[in-house]
């Protein structure tokens, strides 16, 4: 609909995939989610088993246009269409997810990091069709925070962060994943920050330090929104209050 209505694309043809079965099917497993690409932010939302097993997921979701959207669009949808300011993309880049896609060569995985190439482009083949989106199981304490600003409630992020991680028991982060998207061509993960932190306590001078380290590598997108200056301010202003709360969230 996006593309259609911005006059992006003008196909001759419309497929709909509602009645290809099979494809809306949530499956929670002790390795971890499978999301079939037709399941819906509604489906999501709705589902509170979700909101135990891939809880960061479950956050990013609620924060997806308004009411009327979040019944229609769905994971596959938003995976192929990548928007650098979407939310699922920026949560399967963070979660290392892996995209299966199926085409006339058998099905593949993709990992996230290898899949979103440029704004509203994927690895995706034009014969291929992405079937489910898989995530590794989520541990039960692990701390988390997904931060968005947009100009009004359900528009598209400015700049949006995701951040998780373990706590050792000295109180060290483990496994740091940091995210961001709406910020740049396409989601992105802040290699950097993850590197200065992981293994570090998070302390708030520390944090504040990796963040930059994080951010000023990055290539700021400029619009008529926000520019560049801008967005970097209020993403890391978004990070260092998404480490804050996932330090202060008890775990579940
Ligand atoms: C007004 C408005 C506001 C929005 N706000 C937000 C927002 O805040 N955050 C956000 O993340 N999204 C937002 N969206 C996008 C929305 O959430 C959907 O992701 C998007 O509209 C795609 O919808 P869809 O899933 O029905 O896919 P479609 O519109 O059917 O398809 C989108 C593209 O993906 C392709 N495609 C669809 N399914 C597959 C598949 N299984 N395999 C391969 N290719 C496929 C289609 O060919 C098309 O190119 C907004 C959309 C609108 C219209």
């Amino acid at each position: 609909m996006p593309m259609l209505a911005f006059r992006l694309a003008t196909p001759r043809v419309l497929v709909d995939l509602r009645r290809v079965s099979g494809l809306d099917r949530i499956h929670i497993g002790e390795q971890g989610v499978e999301l079939g690409a037709k399941v819906r932010w509604r489906d999501i939302e709705r589902d509170t088993r979700l909101a135990v097993a891939q809880p960061l997921l479950a956050e990013a979701v609620r924060h997806i246009a308004h009411y009327q959207i979040r019944n229609r669009g769905t994971v596959g949808g938003s995976l192929a269409h990548a928007d650098p300011a979407a939310e699922l993309p920026a949560i399967a880049l963070t979660c290392e997810a892996h995209i299966v896609a199926v085409g006339p060569r058998g099905e593949r995985e993709i990992p996230a990091a290898e899949f979103f190439l440029a704004p509203l482009v994927t690895a995706l083949e034009p014969d291929e069709l992405i079937v489910a989106m898989r995530l590794s199981a989520w541990p039960k304490a692990r701390r988390f925070s997904f931060k968005e600003l947009s100009r009004r409630l359900g528009d598209f992020a400015l700049a949006g962060a995701a951040v998780f991680f373990d706590l050792d028991e000295r109180g060290c982060m483990r496994a740091l994943h940091v995210g961001a998207f709406g910020v740049a061509d396409k989601p992105v993960r802040l290699l950097e920050t993850e590197a200065a932190l992981n293994g570090m306590r998070p302390e708030p001078a520390a944090v504040a330090e990796a963040i930059k380290l994080g951010t000023s590598g990055l290539e700021m997108r400029s619009d008529i929104h926000a520019d560049a200056d801008y967005r970097r301010a209020l993403l890391e202003t978004l990070l260092t209050r998404a480490f804050d709360e996932a330090m202060q969230r008890s775990p579940s």
